[in-house]
């Protein structure tokens, strides 16, 4: 998946996501320009449903259904990417 940069307008490439609930998705990523070198992330959520599931989605075994882990103890984002570079960046907290 690829996003333009909002600083620089280059790709960006997904680093990594995580789930923040069952409809929230937290993604962060990295600007593919070595003079930005922006890292940031993005929230995705508020699902809209286009086209209803098939008979309402009841016929869905229930062994495919899938749930998400546990959201009681989140696991931290991996650490930055540390590379030499000409822009100085602070990591937000
Ligand atoms: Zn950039």
């Amino acid at each position: 998946m690829a996003f333009p940069c909002p600083l620089c307008g280059a790709v960006s490439r997904v680093r990594t996501s995580r789930m923040l609930s069952a409809a929230t998705k937290e993604i962060y990523y990295n600007c593919s320009n070595d003079d930005c070198c922006h890292q940031y992330k993005t929230l995705e959520g508020e699902p809209l449903t286009l086209a209803q599931p098939i008979k309402g989605g009841a016929q869905i075994p229930p062994e495919r259904l899938r749930t998400l882990p546990s959201l009681a103890k989140p696991t931290p984002p991996p650490p930055l990417t540390v590379q030499p570079g000409r822009v100085q960046h602070r990591v937000l907290k």
